[in-house]
């Protein structure tokens, strides 16, 4: 039987959190940010001095404990560092550190016990493809690099106005974090075959939303 999982993959700034989260309130499941998960792992890592080049075990991983509350906020040993992890310096960390197969192992086997607990929408890289192959409803979100960068420019910009990266710095980093997380051995990138595509280029997010639970309405 296919697993009451909601999957919603796709690159930085195709609008998987605000559509997942949207998604998962309608439905009534609990929403998974995953790559909140990859990031807070990132802070952790790099608070311990940890760089992706060391050698990292499981038992460099035994000290995080990760918890989420329904407004998608994440808590990493207790501290909200939601906001902290959208730095653009984590964004890079975390896709640095998602390359290593202790880290992937470690977060993929808690992503699985989250979505089999309860009816879950999780949004990622993998979800599709390697968390939750076996997911009922598949969707793959994408938008050209030049509208994702907006979209992510912009929302940094609101929550700090004296952002000081530019416009094309984010795109260039993003572009830059796609490759990497695209071509990578373990869970790349990847839409899965049977993931439903969603191009929200000029898309309002009401219209994304809306599309996704026809699908799963029928
Ligand atoms: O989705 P977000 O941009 O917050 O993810 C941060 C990074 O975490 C991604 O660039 C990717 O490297 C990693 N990630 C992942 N697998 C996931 C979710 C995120 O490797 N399921």
């Amino acid at each position: 039987m296919k697993k009451e999982v909601v999957a919603i993959d796709g690159p930085s700034g195709a609008g998987k959190s605000t559509v997942a989260k949207l998604v998962a309130g309608k439905l009534g499941y609990f929403y998974l940010n995953t790559g909140a998960m990859y990031r807070a792992v990132a802070l952790y890592l790099n608070r311990k001095g940890k760089t992706p080049d060391d050698v990292i075990t499981e038992d460099d991983l035994k000290g995080i404990d990760l918890d989420f509350d329904n407004d998608g906020n994440i808590f990493l040993n207790g501290e909200n560092v939601s906001e902290k992890i959208l730095s653009p310096d984590i964004s890079k960390l975390a896709s640095d550190f998602s390359k290593l197969p202790v880290v992937r192992k470690v977060l993929t086997d808690q992503q699985r016990k989250i979505g089999l607990k309860k009816p879950s929408v999780l949004e990622g890289r993998d979800i599709g493809t390697v968390v939750f192959p076996d997911a009922k409803y598949k969707f793959f979100l994408d938008a050209t690099p030049e509208e994702r960068a907006k979209r992510r420019y912009l929302q940094l910009k609101e929550k700090n106005p004296d952002l000081g990266v530019s416009f094309e710095e984010i795109l260039k980093q993003q572009l830059e974090r796609d490759r990497q997380d695209s071509s990578r051995d373990i869970a790349p990138l990847k839409k899965a075959d049977d993931a439903i595509y969603i191009d929200t280029t000029g898309m309002e997010i009401e219209d994304v939303v809306k599309k996704i639970l026809e699908f799963i309405k029928g």
